[in-house]
Protein backbone atom coordinates (compact mmCIF):
# COMPACT_ATOMS: atom_id res chain seq x y z
CA UNK A 1 0.00 0.00 0.00
CA UNK A 2 1.13 3.32 -1.19
CA UNK A 3 1.27 6.14 1.45
CA UNK A 4 1.05 8.98 -1.27
CA UNK A 5 -0.67 8.30 -4.26
CA UNK A 6 0.79 8.07 -7.60
CA UNK A 7 -1.74 9.51 -9.71
CA UNK A 8 -4.96 12.07 -8.51
CA UNK A 9 -7.83 10.66 -11.10
CA UNK A 10 -7.40 7.36 -12.96
CA UNK A 11 -9.74 7.46 -16.27
CA UNK A 12 -10.26 3.83 -17.57
CA UNK A 13 -11.84 3.51 -21.04
CA UNK A 14 -13.42 0.04 -21.55
CA UNK A 15 -13.44 -2.13 -18.41
CA UNK A 16 -13.16 -5.58 -18.78
CA UNK A 17 -10.86 -8.51 -17.77
CA UNK A 18 -7.87 -5.65 -18.04
CA UNK A 19 -9.69 -2.99 -17.35
CA UNK A 20 -11.16 -3.97 -13.99
CA UNK A 21 -8.12 -5.72 -13.17
CA UNK A 22 -6.27 -2.33 -13.37
CA UNK A 23 -9.43 -0.57 -11.04
CA UNK A 24 -8.99 -3.24 -8.34
CA UNK A 25 -5.13 -3.81 -8.29
CA UNK A 26 -4.91 0.15 -8.23
CA UNK A 27 -6.97 0.71 -5.03
CA UNK A 28 -5.81 -2.23 -3.57
CA UNK A 29 -2.75 -0.88 -3.60
CA UNK A 30 -3.37 3.07 -2.94
CA UNK A 31 -1.98 3.68 -6.23
CA UNK A 32 -4.35 6.44 -7.29
CA UNK A 33 -6.85 8.92 -5.35
CA UNK A 34 -9.99 8.29 -7.18
CA UNK A 35 -11.39 6.13 -10.03
CA UNK A 36 -13.34 6.85 -13.09
CA UNK A 37 -14.54 4.80 -15.86
CA UNK A 38 -16.52 4.09 -18.86
CA UNK A 39 -17.40 1.36 -21.13
CA UNK A 40 -18.73 1.44 -24.61
CA UNK A 41 -22.65 -0.36 -23.20
CA UNK A 42 -24.84 0.86 -21.16
CA UNK A 43 -25.16 -2.66 -19.38
CA UNK A 44 -21.08 -3.12 -18.82
CA UNK A 45 -21.44 0.43 -17.39
CA UNK A 46 -24.18 -0.63 -15.14
CA UNK A 47 -22.73 -3.48 -14.27
CA UNK A 48 -19.51 -1.63 -13.07
CA UNK A 49 -21.47 1.00 -11.42
CA UNK A 50 -22.52 -2.43 -9.59
CA UNK A 51 -19.49 -3.64 -9.11
CA UNK A 52 -18.05 -0.60 -6.94
CA UNK A 53 -14.95 -0.98 -8.59
CA UNK A 54 -14.22 2.95 -9.89
CA UNK A 55 -15.70 6.08 -7.63
CA UNK A 56 -17.40 7.28 -10.77
CA UNK A 57 -19.00 5.68 -13.62
CA UNK A 58 -19.66 7.92 -16.43
CA UNK A 59 -21.58 7.73 -19.94
CA UNK A 60 -18.92 9.14 -22.21
CA UNK A 61 -15.32 8.90 -23.04
CA UNK A 62 -14.79 12.01 -22.70
CA UNK A 63 -16.74 12.78 -19.87
CA UNK A 64 -14.11 10.03 -18.52
CA UNK A 65 -10.99 11.87 -18.97
CA UNK A 66 -12.03 15.46 -17.58
CA UNK A 67 -8.93 15.82 -15.33
CA UNK A 68 -7.91 12.97 -15.04
CA UNK A 69 -4.07 12.80 -15.02
CA UNK A 70 -3.77 8.88 -15.95
CA UNK A 71 -5.78 7.78 -18.23
CA UNK A 72 -5.54 3.86 -19.91
CA UNK A 73 -7.48 2.76 -23.01
CA UNK A 74 -8.81 -1.04 -22.05
CA UNK A 75 -10.32 -1.60 -24.96
CA UNK A 76 -10.01 -3.59 -28.09
CA UNK A 77 -6.95 -2.37 -30.55
CA UNK A 78 -8.88 -1.49 -33.32
CA UNK A 79 -10.81 1.02 -31.31
CA UNK A 80 -7.70 2.87 -30.08
CA UNK A 81 -7.49 5.41 -32.94
CA UNK A 82 -10.97 6.59 -32.53
CA UNK A 83 -11.24 6.61 -29.08
CA UNK A 84 -7.96 9.18 -29.02
CA UNK A 85 -9.84 11.68 -31.41
CA UNK A 86 -12.89 11.43 -29.36
CA UNK A 87 -10.81 12.32 -25.77
CA UNK A 88 -8.20 14.12 -26.68
CA UNK A 89 -9.92 18.00 -26.60
CA UNK A 90 -10.54 16.98 -22.98
CA UNK A 91 -7.67 15.74 -21.70
CA UNK A 92 -5.63 18.20 -19.05
CA UNK A 93 -2.17 19.45 -19.51
CA UNK A 94 0.33 17.48 -18.22
CA UNK A 95 -1.69 13.76 -18.04
CA UNK A 96 -0.13 10.49 -19.25
CA UNK A 97 -1.89 9.02 -21.74
CA UNK A 98 -1.42 5.21 -22.17
CA UNK A 99 -3.49 1.96 -23.18
CA UNK A 100 -3.15 -1.45 -22.71
CA UNK A 101 -2.95 -3.34 -26.40
CA UNK A 102 -1.57 -6.37 -27.26
CA UNK A 103 -0.43 -5.12 -30.24
CA UNK A 104 1.96 -1.76 -29.87
CA UNK A 105 2.67 -0.42 -33.63
CA UNK A 106 -0.49 0.40 -35.02
CA UNK A 107 -1.95 1.80 -31.72
CA UNK A 108 1.10 4.01 -31.83
CA UNK A 109 0.11 5.13 -35.55
CA UNK A 110 -3.59 4.79 -34.11
CA UNK A 111 -3.59 7.18 -31.31
CA UNK A 112 -0.32 9.66 -31.43
CA UNK A 113 -1.48 11.77 -34.26
CA UNK A 114 -4.80 12.62 -32.40
CA UNK A 115 -2.97 13.51 -28.88
CA UNK A 116 -2.51 17.38 -28.18
CA UNK A 117 1.68 18.41 -27.28
CA UNK A 118 0.75 18.94 -23.78
CA UNK A 119 0.19 15.20 -22.62
CA UNK A 120 2.77 12.16 -22.80
CA UNK A 121 1.71 9.22 -24.18
CA UNK A 122 3.27 6.03 -23.13
CA UNK A 123 1.76 2.81 -24.55
CA UNK A 124 1.89 -0.15 -22.71
CA UNK A 125 1.32 -3.92 -22.85
CA UNK A 126 0.32 -6.12 -20.00
CA UNK A 127 1.27 -9.61 -20.92
CA UNK A 128 -1.07 -11.45 -18.36
CA UNK A 129 -4.57 -12.36 -18.88
CA UNK A 130 -7.46 -15.04 -19.44
CA UNK A 131 -9.92 -16.23 -21.88
CA UNK A 132 -12.59 -14.70 -19.99
CA UNK A 133 -13.80 -11.06 -20.93
CA UNK A 134 -16.20 -8.59 -18.96
CA UNK A 135 -15.78 -6.52 -16.06
CA UNK A 136 -16.64 -9.73 -13.91
CA UNK A 137 -13.61 -11.52 -15.12
CA UNK A 138 -11.25 -9.13 -13.58
CA UNK A 139 -9.52 -9.68 -10.81
CA UNK A 140 -6.48 -7.97 -8.48
CA UNK A 141 -3.60 -9.99 -8.59
CA UNK A 142 -3.69 -10.54 -12.48
CA UNK A 143 -0.58 -8.64 -12.87
CA UNK A 144 1.58 -10.10 -9.98
CA UNK A 145 5.14 -11.56 -11.37
CA UNK A 146 3.99 -10.98 -15.25
CA UNK A 147 5.71 -8.63 -17.24
CA UNK A 148 4.15 -4.92 -18.74
CA UNK A 149 6.03 -3.82 -21.62
CA UNK A 150 6.45 -0.04 -22.21
CA UNK A 151 6.97 1.13 -25.83
CA UNK A 152 7.25 4.63 -25.41
CA UNK A 153 7.99 6.68 -29.23
CA UNK A 154 10.67 8.10 -29.28
CA UNK A 155 11.04 11.93 -27.69
CA UNK A 156 8.70 10.62 -25.01
CA UNK A 157 9.31 12.51 -21.51
CA UNK A 158 11.32 10.26 -19.28
CA UNK A 159 10.12 11.33 -16.25
CA UNK A 160 6.73 10.07 -17.84
CA UNK A 161 7.73 6.61 -18.71
CA UNK A 162 9.33 6.44 -15.28
CA UNK A 163 6.06 7.05 -13.40
CA UNK A 164 4.50 4.23 -15.21
CA UNK A 165 6.59 1.93 -14.69
CA UNK A 166 6.20 2.96 -11.15
CA UNK A 167 2.26 2.43 -11.27
CA UNK A 168 2.81 -1.19 -13.01
CA UNK A 169 5.26 -2.40 -10.42
CA UNK A 170 3.38 -1.02 -7.36
CA UNK A 171 0.43 -3.44 -8.83
CA UNK A 172 2.87 -6.07 -9.15
CA UNK A 173 4.08 -6.18 -12.92
CA UNK A 174 7.80 -6.29 -14.02
CA UNK A 175 8.75 -3.87 -16.53
CA UNK A 176 10.45 -3.71 -20.06
CA UNK A 177 10.66 -0.78 -22.01
CA UNK A 178 11.19 -2.13 -25.72
CA UNK A 179 10.49 -0.40 -29.00
CA UNK A 180 6.84 -0.86 -30.69
CA UNK A 181 8.07 -2.56 -33.73
CA UNK A 182 10.57 -5.00 -31.36
CA UNK A 183 7.27 -5.65 -28.83
CA UNK A 184 5.14 -6.57 -31.53
CA UNK A 185 7.74 -9.19 -33.35
CA UNK A 186 8.41 -10.79 -29.61
CA UNK A 187 4.93 -10.99 -29.02
CA UNK A 188 4.13 -12.50 -32.31
CA UNK A 189 6.02 -15.78 -31.66
CA UNK A 190 5.51 -16.06 -27.90
CA UNK A 191 1.67 -14.92 -27.92
CA UNK A 192 0.01 -14.18 -31.06
CA UNK A 193 1.07 -17.14 -33.64
CA UNK A 194 0.52 -19.95 -30.50
CA UNK A 195 -3.42 -18.34 -30.70
CA UNK A 196 -3.30 -18.65 -34.34
CA UNK A 197 -2.65 -22.04 -33.83
CA UNK A 198 -5.01 -22.95 -31.32
CA UNK A 199 -7.75 -21.28 -33.33
CA UNK A 200 -6.98 -23.63 -35.74
CA UNK A 201 -6.32 -26.94 -34.07
CA UNK A 202 -10.00 -26.51 -32.78
CA UNK A 203 -11.39 -25.27 -35.74
CA UNK A 204 -9.97 -28.45 -37.96
CA UNK A 205 -11.07 -30.32 -34.91
CA UNK A 206 -15.04 -29.33 -35.25
CA UNK A 207 -14.71 -29.43 -39.08
CA UNK A 208 -14.28 -33.07 -38.71
CA UNK A 209 -17.89 -33.78 -38.18
CA UNK A 210 -20.13 -34.76 -36.04
CA UNK A 211 -18.91 -38.58 -35.88
CA UNK A 212 -15.57 -37.48 -34.23
CA UNK A 213 -16.82 -34.83 -32.10
CA UNK A 214 -17.79 -36.65 -28.96
CA UNK A 215 -15.13 -38.46 -29.30
CA UNK A 216 -12.81 -34.91 -29.50
CA UNK A 217 -14.39 -33.51 -26.28
CA UNK A 218 -13.92 -36.88 -24.62
CA UNK A 219 -10.63 -37.44 -25.16
CA UNK A 220 -10.03 -33.63 -25.03
CA UNK A 221 -7.04 -33.90 -22.09
CA UNK A 222 -5.12 -35.45 -24.82
CA UNK A 223 -3.40 -31.84 -25.14
CA UNK A 224 -6.66 -30.73 -27.09
CA UNK A 225 -8.12 -29.22 -24.09
CA UNK A 226 -4.98 -26.80 -23.83
CA UNK A 227 -5.85 -25.39 -27.08
CA UNK A 228 -9.57 -25.04 -26.58
CA UNK A 229 -8.67 -23.09 -23.67
CA UNK A 230 -6.76 -20.33 -25.85
CA UNK A 231 -8.98 -20.65 -28.83
CA UNK A 232 -12.07 -19.71 -26.03
CA UNK A 233 -10.21 -16.15 -26.29
CA UNK A 234 -12.08 -12.97 -27.44
CA UNK A 235 -12.99 -12.89 -31.11
CA UNK A 236 -12.90 -9.30 -31.05
CA UNK A 237 -9.84 -8.70 -29.28
CA UNK A 238 -7.85 -11.51 -31.25
CA UNK A 239 -9.71 -10.40 -34.76
CA UNK A 240 -8.08 -6.64 -34.02
CA UNK A 241 -4.66 -8.79 -33.37
CA UNK A 242 -4.19 -10.40 -36.53
CA UNK A 243 -5.12 -7.27 -38.47
CA UNK A 244 -2.58 -4.76 -36.36
CA UNK A 245 -0.04 -7.14 -36.24
CA UNK A 246 -0.33 -8.53 -39.75
CA UNK A 247 3.51 -8.41 -40.95
CA UNK A 248 5.01 -9.87 -38.00
CA UNK A 249 2.43 -12.83 -37.87
CA UNK A 250 2.98 -13.30 -41.26
CA UNK A 251 6.82 -13.30 -40.95
CA UNK A 252 6.43 -15.61 -37.67
CA UNK A 253 4.25 -17.81 -39.94
CA UNK A 254 6.14 -18.19 -42.66
CA UNK A 255 9.37 -19.46 -40.24
CA UNK A 256 6.75 -21.62 -38.60
CA UNK A 257 5.51 -23.52 -42.04
CA UNK A 258 9.40 -24.24 -42.89
CA UNK A 259 9.70 -25.64 -39.13
CA UNK A 260 6.69 -27.47 -39.28
CA UNK A 261 7.79 -28.83 -43.15
CA UNK A 262 10.95 -29.76 -41.65
CA UNK A 263 9.07 -32.19 -38.75
CA UNK A 264 6.94 -33.44 -41.23
CA UNK A 265 9.94 -34.82 -44.10
CA UNK A 266 11.61 -36.02 -40.39
CA UNK A 267 8.19 -37.76 -39.84
CA UNK A 268 7.38 -39.62 -43.34
CA UNK A 269 11.13 -40.60 -43.57
CA UNK A 270 11.44 -42.24 -39.68
CA UNK A 271 13.80 -39.72 -38.97
CA UNK A 272 13.08 -40.26 -34.85
CA UNK A 273 16.76 -38.71 -34.30
CA UNK A 274 15.34 -35.25 -35.61
CA UNK A 275 12.36 -35.71 -33.04
CA UNK A 276 13.72 -36.32 -30.09
CA UNK A 277 16.44 -33.75 -30.33
CA UNK A 278 13.75 -30.66 -30.97
CA UNK A 279 11.43 -32.64 -28.38
CA UNK A 280 14.86 -32.52 -26.00
CA UNK A 281 14.92 -28.81 -26.26
CA UNK A 282 11.56 -27.77 -26.17
CA UNK A 283 11.32 -29.50 -22.82
CA UNK A 284 14.57 -27.47 -21.85
CA UNK A 285 12.23 -24.71 -22.95
CA UNK A 286 9.16 -25.51 -20.75
CA UNK A 287 11.60 -26.27 -18.14
CA UNK A 288 13.11 -22.90 -18.15
CA UNK A 289 9.66 -20.87 -17.83
CA UNK A 290 8.66 -22.84 -14.48
CA UNK A 291 12.28 -21.74 -13.54
CA UNK A 292 11.76 -18.03 -13.85
CA UNK A 293 8.32 -18.14 -12.39
CA UNK A 294 6.46 -17.53 -15.34
CA UNK A 295 3.89 -20.92 -14.83
CA UNK A 296 3.91 -23.58 -12.62
CA UNK A 297 5.24 -27.05 -12.99
CA UNK A 298 1.79 -28.05 -10.95
CA UNK A 299 0.28 -31.04 -12.84
CA UNK A 300 -2.28 -30.33 -15.32
CA UNK A 301 -4.27 -27.58 -14.08
CA UNK A 302 -7.60 -27.93 -15.24
CA UNK A 303 -7.81 -31.38 -13.80
CA UNK A 304 -11.02 -31.67 -11.31
CA UNK A 305 -8.93 -32.66 -8.32
CA UNK A 306 -11.28 -32.29 -6.01
CA UNK A 307 -12.66 -35.38 -7.44
CA UNK A 308 -11.83 -38.46 -5.21
CA UNK A 309 -10.37 -41.65 -6.58
CA UNK A 310 -13.07 -44.14 -7.12
CA UNK A 311 -12.54 -47.49 -4.31
CA UNK A 312 -10.32 -50.22 -6.08
CA UNK A 313 -12.18 -53.16 -7.73
CA UNK A 314 -11.75 -56.63 -5.90
CA UNK A 315 -9.16 -57.71 -8.19
CA UNK A 316 -6.57 -55.47 -7.48
CA UNK A 317 -6.71 -55.60 -3.53
CA UNK A 318 -3.81 -57.10 -1.41
CA UNK A 319 -4.48 -60.39 -0.24
CA UNK A 320 -5.99 -60.20 3.27
CA UNK A 321 -8.17 -57.64 2.69
P1 LIG B 1 -12.82 -7.06 -22.65
O1 LIG B 1 -12.88 -7.83 -21.40
O2 LIG B 1 -13.60 -7.52 -23.83
O3 LIG B 1 -13.20 -5.55 -22.34
C1 LIG B 1 -13.18 -4.55 -23.32
C2 LIG B 1 -13.79 -3.29 -22.75
O4 LIG B 1 -13.67 -2.24 -23.71
C3 LIG B 1 -15.29 -3.42 -22.45
O5 LIG B 1 -15.58 -2.76 -21.25
C4 LIG B 1 -15.92 -2.67 -23.64
O6 LIG B 1 -17.19 -2.13 -23.31
C5 LIG B 1 -14.91 -1.57 -23.83
N1 LIG B 1 -14.95 -0.91 -25.14
C6 LIG B 1 -14.86 -1.47 -26.36
N2 LIG B 1 -14.92 -0.51 -27.31
C7 LIG B 1 -15.05 0.66 -26.65
C8 LIG B 1 -15.17 2.01 -27.06
N3 LIG B 1 -15.15 2.36 -28.35
N4 LIG B 1 -15.28 2.97 -26.11
C9 LIG B 1 -15.30 2.65 -24.80
N5 LIG B 1 -15.19 1.39 -24.34
C10 LIG B 1 -15.07 0.42 -25.26
O7 LIG B 1 -11.31 -6.92 -23.18
P2 LIG B 1 -9.92 -7.14 -22.39
O8 LIG B 1 -9.58 -8.59 -22.40
O9 LIG B 1 -9.95 -6.38 -21.12
O10 LIG B 1 -8.92 -6.47 -23.44
C11 LIG B 1 -8.77 -5.08 -23.53
C12 LIG B 1 -7.43 -4.76 -24.17
O11 LIG B 1 -6.41 -5.41 -23.41
C13 LIG B 1 -7.26 -5.25 -25.61
O12 LIG B 1 -6.63 -4.25 -26.37
C14 LIG B 1 -6.33 -6.43 -25.51
O13 LIG B 1 -5.50 -6.53 -26.65
C15 LIG B 1 -5.52 -6.09 -24.27
N6 LIG B 1 -5.03 -7.25 -23.51
C16 LIG B 1 -5.85 -8.31 -23.27
C17 LIG B 1 -5.37 -9.41 -22.57
C18 LIG B 1 -6.26 -10.59 -22.30
O14 LIG B 1 -5.75 -11.68 -21.99
N7 LIG B 1 -7.55 -10.46 -22.40
C19 LIG B 1 -4.05 -9.40 -22.10
C20 LIG B 1 -3.25 -8.28 -22.32
C21 LIG B 1 -3.75 -7.21 -23.04
P3 LIG B 1 -18.54 -3.00 -23.64
O15 LIG B 1 -18.49 -4.18 -22.70
O16 LIG B 1 -19.60 -2.07 -23.31
O17 LIG B 1 -18.45 -3.38 -25.09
Amino acid sequence: MMTQPLFNRMALIGVGLIGSSIARAARAQGVVRSIVATARSGPTRARVAELGIADRVVDTNAAAVDGADLVILCIPVGQCGAVAAEIAPRLAPGAIISDVGSVKAAVVKDVAPHLPAHVHFVPAHPVAGTENSGPDAGFPELFIDRWCILTPPEGTDPAATDKLATFWSAIGANVETMTPEHHDLVLAITSHLPHLIAYTIVGTADELGQVTRSEVLKFSAGGFRDFTRIAASDPTMWRDIFLANRDAVLEMLGTFGEDLSKLTRAIRRGDGDTLFELFTRTRAIRRGIVQIGQDSDAPDFGRPHQKKLPPLPRPYMADGE
